[in-house]
């Protein structure tokens, strides 16, 4: 990966060194130093180029480059407001374990649009059979996931919509999700009693501390829609 360039897919390799000469050429008048974003210029040896205006902006990919340093480039991006892709929704599903989440897609998503189903993802990165998530593995299931939502800001594509399924019990969690891909929040939420209960008819025994920690750990936030209690409409049974 050539020095400064941020790697990232559906990077090219011309556009790799294209970033790369346009942080050399910066450094070369500047010198380290991050010109700041929504702060004061300062000392940075993380220097990386990324498009003023984004293709799916309506940017070109040849297009014109600003350099700032990681922590300023995130925080730009963040900001989204620069990097929407018009007529995309993303939407975010979490809840606990067995609150029927992907029942909840099934219902609600068309053929062509994208899906992002943690476990699903985990399913068909190993062979440990379904429902069972091996440590080790997890952090690549998620990072195979936010490398399809990275490329989905990116632009330049034909998918109108995505839904990511997550517990997400955090709040900070579902706030990235709105904040870095202006997300839509669905909660499904039930008892605990009722997700422990399913859990132990239709789950590995784990599956009952996954529904615990949930409800540990779920910190509720008005911006999300809560569905308290939601049933898969008579005609297609929950799974
Ligand atoms: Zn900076």
């Amino acid at each position: 990966m050539a020095a400064g360039a941020r790697k990232r897919p559906g990077y090219t390799r011309r556009e790799r060194i294209r970033r790369a000469d346009a942080v050399r050429a910066w450094v070369a008048e500047n010198g380290l130093v991050c010109p700041g974003w929504q702060r004061d210029p300062h000392p940075a040896g993380d220097l990386t180029a990324d498009h003023i205006v984004p293709p799916g902006a309506g940017g070109s990919e040849a297009g014109e480059l600003r350099v700032l340093c990681r922590s300023c480039n995130s925080a730009r991006g963040a900001s989204m407001a620069d990097r929407r892709v018009p007529g995309l929704e993303i939407v975010l599903v979490a809840g606990p374990a067995c609150a029927g989440k992907n029942t909840y897609v099934r219902q609600h998503a068309d053929p062509e649009d994208l899906v992002l189903d943690l476990d699903a993802l985990n399913e068909a990165m190993n062979l440990a059979g379904p429902r069972v998530h091996i440590p080790a593995h997890l952090p690549f299931v998620c990072e195979a996931r936010d490398a399809v939502l990275e490329r989905l800001l990116l632009g330049g594509h034909q998918v109108r919509r995505c839904w990511v399924i997550s517990t997400a019990p955090e709040r900070a969690r579902r706030e990235h999700y709105r904040r870095r891909y202006g997300a839509r929040v669905v909660v499904l939420w039930w008892p605990e009693e009722t997700c422990l209960l399913r859990a132990m008819r239709e789950r590995p025994p784990e599956w009952q501390q996954y529904v615990r920690q949930w409800f540990d750990r779920y910190e509720p936030d008005p911006k999300d829609t809560v569905l308290r209690n939601w049933q898969a409409a008579r005609e297609e049974p929950a799974r």
